[in-house]
């Protein structure tokens, strides 16, 4: 389910990165091709440019022009330049060829392939301007005939002004330009100065385009907004190129339309292949990462494991040491090294603790539990009868006439005869119950989940197998007897000792009443 999440995380994670830079890849690819259409557009303008000046350059400095204004005599312009004109024509280098007269005044006018007669005297600001500031000038232009770019060129001779001549190609031209180059182009043209500039006849001709927000359309409508740099729909690309004139007036756009769905599928299918296989060395890292980070955590789970035993003390089941094939297997079989060393550190400490407890609750003479055995458990064993209310038989015995067998063999038998009577009498017990060397030569048993008749059965028990048992000197052999109190746990006893201190009247009575008896 995780790794199902994570997937879906991961693909919707790529499919955003891929949108995006497909974004990028647009915008930019737009960049290019609009900096691109400028560039070649500034080509066409410049060539254009130099090519009208040069011409007008070359006609006002001609001998020709000279000698013609100089005698007032057009007929040796037009005999001379008319066929250079319609060659020029012919070849849509330029539309007009126009010989001024200061200041705005006609001289010789080459258009449509002809002579013309007309005034332009205040259709041309640009002539004027030159024939005034005595400098060349190209400039876009709407005049009386058609909107296009005019390169003019002052006459002067004898640093006199004669008069300018004006070479103009028709705006229009940018159109075929641009779509020899494969690239479909629209002009749109100032509606508002074309009426107000051209002569009606001429205006009739722009007038027969549709109109788009006040502009004639020559060539496809691509509703485009003109107040962009460039408008991108869909994969083409509309570079909108502003035409000004003399007077900053916009009076056409040259919409270049570009198509560059290939190469952007070009650059998307490299784009895929490199996502992919960025994509691919990310996941070959991220799984190489996640298989190194699986096994040093196997590893330090090994170690763990280890430490997990060590510390609940289950040393028998440590694993045995592995074969060293790298540091982790050294580190490894010192830990269980160290474990074993540890393991049996503790053995022998618990051993000796073990001993010394033992000791320390064990009469030596006898080896039967001493009187500080019962002073330390007195509380735990009372607790416990108490909380489970069972049974809890207690008998006290102790040796009749002891003082004259110490006085008649010494005190060694006497020694002796404590240690055999303890040894014989333990030979009758089971394991739970608690033989304790209570005094000198009296003793205690407990008799646990023990009921009081039976209790009294193991006294009598007892004391028979005192009184016929043989205890061998070195000299010869003897008999004793033992006097036997028998008491049991009732509820209201608080401690154990209480318990005690009636089997010990019952020893006195046993005593008084002629010893070698269990009173009970
Ligand atoms: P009774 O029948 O009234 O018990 O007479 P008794 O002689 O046994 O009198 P009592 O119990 O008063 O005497 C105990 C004697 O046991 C005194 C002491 O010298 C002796 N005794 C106590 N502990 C030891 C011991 O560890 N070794 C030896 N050899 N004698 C001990
Ligand atoms: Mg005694
Ligand atoms: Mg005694």
């Amino acid at each position: 389910m995780a790794l199902f999440f994570s997937f879906l995380f991961i693909i919707i994670v790529s499919v955003v990165i891929v949108r995006y830079a497909f974004k990028n890849i647009k915008d930019t690819l737009a960049q290019k091709y609009y900096v691109e259409t400028i560039q070649e557009y500034n080509i066409f303008l410049n060539k254009d440019k130099v090519f009208l000046k040069s011409i007008s350059e070359y006609l006002s400095n001609s001998n020709v022009t000279l000698k013609a204004y100089l005698e007032n005599n057009k007929q040796d312009i037009i005999n001379t330049y008319l066929s250079l004109y319609k060659s020029l024509f012919e070849n849509d280098l330029i539309d007009e060829m126009h010989f001024f007269k200061t200041p705005v005044e006609n001289f010789v006018a080459f258009a449509n392939l002809k002579l013309a007669e007309i005034n332009l005297s205040n259709a041309r600001k640009d002539v004027l301007l030159v024939n005034t500031s005595l400098k060349p000038a190209v400039y876009f232009y709407i005049c009386r005939n058609y909107p296009g770019l005019r390169a003019t060129y002052p006459i002067i001779y004898n640093y006199k002004i004669y008069g300018s001549v004006s070479i103009g190609s028709n705006l229009i031209n940018f159109k075929s330009m641009f779509e020899k180059l494969n690239m479909p182009t629209t002009v749109y043209l100032n509606d508002k100065l074309l009426k107000h500039s051209l002569q009606s006849k001429k205006y009739s001709f722009y007038a027969r385009y549709p109109l788009y927000k006040g502009y004639r359309v020559i060539g496809k409508n691509y509703n485009i907004n003109f107040d962009k740099k460039y408008e991108l729909q869909a994969d083409k690309l509309y570079v909108i190129i502003p035409i000004k004139d003399l007077f900053k007036k916009t009076i056409a756009y040259i919409v270049v339309k570009r198509n560059f769905s290939d190469a952007l599928k070009i650059v998307r299918i490299n784009a895929i292949k490199n996502f992919i296989f960025d994509f691919m060395v990310f996941f070959i890292i991220f799984g190489l990462f996640i298989v190194l980070f699986r096994y040093i955590y196997k590893r330090f789970n090994e170690l763990q494991n280890i430490l997990e035993l060590i510390k609940n003390k289950k040393f028998k089941k440590l694993p045995s040491k592995v074969k060293e094939k790298d540091e982790f297997d050294i580190f490894k079989n010192n830990l269980i090294d160290v474990s074993k060393n540890l393991s049996l550190y503790i053995n022998l400490l618990t051993n000796e603790m073990d001993y010394y407890s033992k000791k320390a609750y064990i009469d030596a003479l006898t080896s039967v539990y001493n009187r500080n055995f019962l002073e330390e458990k007195a509380e735990e064993i009372t607790e416990k009868f108490k909380l489970t209310k069972e049974a809890l038989g207690v008998i006290i015995f102790d040796i009749d006439d002891f003082k004259k067998i110490n006085d008649t063999y010494g005190h060694d038998v006497g020694d002796l005869v404590l240690s055999e009577l303890a040894l014989n009498i333990k030979k009758l017990l089971r394991k739970e119950d608690m033989f304790i060397r209570y005094g000198g030569e009296e003793f205690v048993i407990l008799f646990p989940h023990t009921f009081f008749k039976d209790v009294i059965t193991i006294a009598q028990k007892i004391r028979r197998t005192v009184e016929v048992l043989k205890i061998k000197t070195p000299e010869k052999f003897f008999h004793i007897t033992i006097s036997i109190g028998v008491s049991e746990f009732s509820k209201d006893d608080e401690t154990i000792f209480d318990v005690i201190k009636r089997a010990d009247k019952k020893l006195y009575e046993a005593k008084r009443s002629g010893k070698n008896r269990v009173i009970y």
